[in-house]
């Protein structure tokens, strides 16, 4: 039954012809969408990557196209010949870009056919993600996910064009590599050349950007995957794509308003949105303070206040016993909410709150003059006052206390201003608000290692005037590095980087590293320093979450071609499979997995 196209060459994609073309003779080539039976006369909607269009094929017109037609079922591939011709005005589809017109068919070649589907070909169909993943060829042929990937395209081109445009020189770097230290454990892959060694995927390409800077491009860039070994949380896959870039002689506005550059490119390409530039500017210290995140969703209020100081000597010994022990306690405030929340649901965030590593969760909630809350008969009147002053309480308001260290009460706080902020509707869900966030402490203390780490990476310049801290209050210095927001999701972060050696050196020492240990990780790099290195800085964006934000996708899976699931694994091809002995004898390894393990 199968045919050839033989000398058929298609005219146009379905999804893309007009009323303007009604007249003219098409060829055209696709899947079968549905296939309707109508008295007699057959409608099949074809689909292509631009859409779907109505085929007619009338039995008074051609018997023998017509029984032909009769057999076609979903996902077959077909090729008809025929001419456009407009719809009667009451069967014109206003909800279908082709809805006006539809082709009279004169002829029919079927190409292939299709097995029966594990689930219809629809926007809107309600499928396990595994069985998409496992039939992925399938899933993207469903328009919401072939729009994803067109969106993603449109931002690569759009970032290329625009970087090209600004003289930057893309550049590849190795995919086989040494360890980089971006934190996160490393993919290693044995080498067969020389046994008992190992390459690294790059957790990025930040030294050998930095070494290209000291090479002289001066302006450097590259759409690069990356690969870190991590345990995968909703927004993380091992591998992921960055727009990478590096500058020399720039500070931090030059590499600003690069960024910014690239967004409103894509923006404007991908989305059809003119996104306003300059972006806001906040300090990481403001952030915490107001949002008590690094990476604050200001698409709306809800901001945090500071009540550390009123309840230090509190009767309290919630709240003055966390503070005693150089804790914090701060409110969010939902003005007027009271109302919305039921007693069940504020015990509920108590709940939440507690899994996040709080301790509880105080409130209280105004109703009239009253306050009606489970902790106000422990506080001073002049307690009371100052709270009232600080947050103006008044009727139907409704706040929430949390004290404890300052990590979980920011960590706490902000995770249930974006759940009440999401959950009662404050949040304006058509906006794009883009955040920079500037001036980052340089170091992070790691109290599981007892030492300082690198809070972006160790390349980072420290900001000159706090230089003179790094040997007395390592906690103080501030570095130049920021990072770009998009409501509330971190969607690039870069830094102004070291560029002497001695400083370098210092900062390796800083985080615990012997000169020996540097030397040894960080050898080639702390040797190029030596060599006229510029003043340079870079960033890199996440272009996975870029598009997933564009494209109103709720996972970044939806915008990757071939995803891993959450525990690393690809449905399509299995990876990663068993190999054979001989390949891991010539790679000079033995497994010692455990069963347990598999
Ligand atoms: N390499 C850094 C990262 O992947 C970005 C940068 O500092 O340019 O986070």
């Amino acid at each position: 039954m199968l045919e050839h196209m033989g000398d058929w060459k298609r005219t146009d994609y379905c999804g893309v012809l007009r009323a303007g073309d009604i007249g003219r003779s098409v060829v055209l080539m696709g899947w079968v969408q549905s296939n309707r039976d109508h008295g007699g006369v057959i409608f099949i909607d074809l689909r292509d990557r631009e859409g779907i269009i109505q085929i007619v094929f009338n039995p008074q017109t051609n018997r023998e196209i017509h029984e032909k037609a009769s057999a076609l079922r979903d996902e077959w591939v077909i090729a008809v010949t025929g001419r456009i011709t407009s719809r009667s005005p009451e069967t014109v589809n206003p909800n279908l870009p082709t809805g006006e017109i539809e082709v009279v068919a004169d002829g029919l070649r079927i190409l292939n056919t299709s097995k029966p589907l594990p689930f219809l070909i629809e926007n809107d169909v309600r499928v396990d993600e595994l069985l998409r993943l496992k039939h992925r060829y399938l899933d993207l042929r469903r328009p919401n996910m072939r729009d994803n990937i067109v969106t993603r395209h449109k931002a690569v081109s759009a970032t290329r064009n625009y970087l090209n445009r600004k003289g930057f020189i893309e550049v590849e770097t190795p995919y086989l590599t040494r360890s980089t230290p971006e934190g996160a454990r490393d993919f290693l892959v044995p080498s067969r050349l020389n046994p008992g060694k190992f390459y690294a995927l790059p957790q990025s390409p930040q030294l050998l950007k930095q070494t290209l800077m000291i090479s002289g491009l001066d302006r450097y860039y590259q759409v690069v995957r990356c690969f870190r070994d991590e345990d995968l949380r909703a927004d993380r896959q091992p591998e992921f794509t960055q727009i990478d870039l590096e500058m020399s002689y720039a500070d931090e506005n030059d590499i600003m308003s690069v960024v910014e550059g690239i967004l409103k490119a894509i923006f404007e390409e991908a989305k059809g949105v003119d996104i306003p530039v300059p972006f806001k500017r906040m300090k990481h210290e403001e952030a915490m303070l107001r949002y008590g995140s690094d990476k604050p969703d200001t698409r709306f209020g809800l901001e945090l206040d500071e009540m550390t100081e009123t309840f230090r000597d509190s009767g309290f010994q919630v709240f003055s016993g966390a503070v005693k022990k150089g804790g914090i306690v701060k409110a969010l405030k939902l003005p007027g909410k009271a109302g919305e929340l039921s007693r069940k649901e504020i015990d509920d965030l108590g709940e939440t709150a507690k899994s996040l590593g709080a301790k509880g969760l105080a409130w209280i909630r105004v109703s009239g003059d009253e306050w009606q809350s489970p902790i106000v008969k422990f506080m001073s009147d002049k307690e009371k006052d100052d709270l009232q002053k600080k947050l103006g309480l008044a009727d139907g308001d409704i706040v929430f206390f949390a004290a404890d260290t300052a990590y979980i009460v920011n960590m706490v706080l902000s995770h249930l201003r974006l759940e009440l902020g999401e959950r009662l509707g404050m949040i304006d869900q058509g906006r794009f608000d883009f955040l920079w966030v500037e001036d980052f402490p340089l170091l992070d203390y790691d109290h599981t290692e007892k030492r300082y780490v690198a809070m972006h990476h160790p390349f980072t310049s420290p900001k000159e005037e706090d230089l003179h801290l790094l040997d007395t209050e390592k906690g103080k210095v501030r570095s130049r590095a920021y990072d770009v927001v998009l409501n509330g999701v971190e969607i690039g972060g870069g830094s102004i980087r070291i560029f002497q050696k001695d400083i370098q050196e210092k900062l390796f020492h800083t985080i615990g590293l012997t000169a020996e240990q540097a030397r040894e990780k960080f050898g080639f790099l702390l040797e190029a320093l030596e060599f006229g290195a510029p003043p340079h800085g870079g960033i890199a964006l996440g272009l996975d979450r870029i598009v997933m934000l564009i494209a109103g996708a709720s996972s970044i899976r939806d915008v990757i071609a071939f995803p891993k699931t959450q525990k690393g694994l690809c449905p399509l091809t299995e990876a990663p499979s068993e190999v054979e002995q001989s390949q891991l004898l010539e790679l000079g390894l033995k497994l010692d997995v455990k069963e347990k393990d598999k």
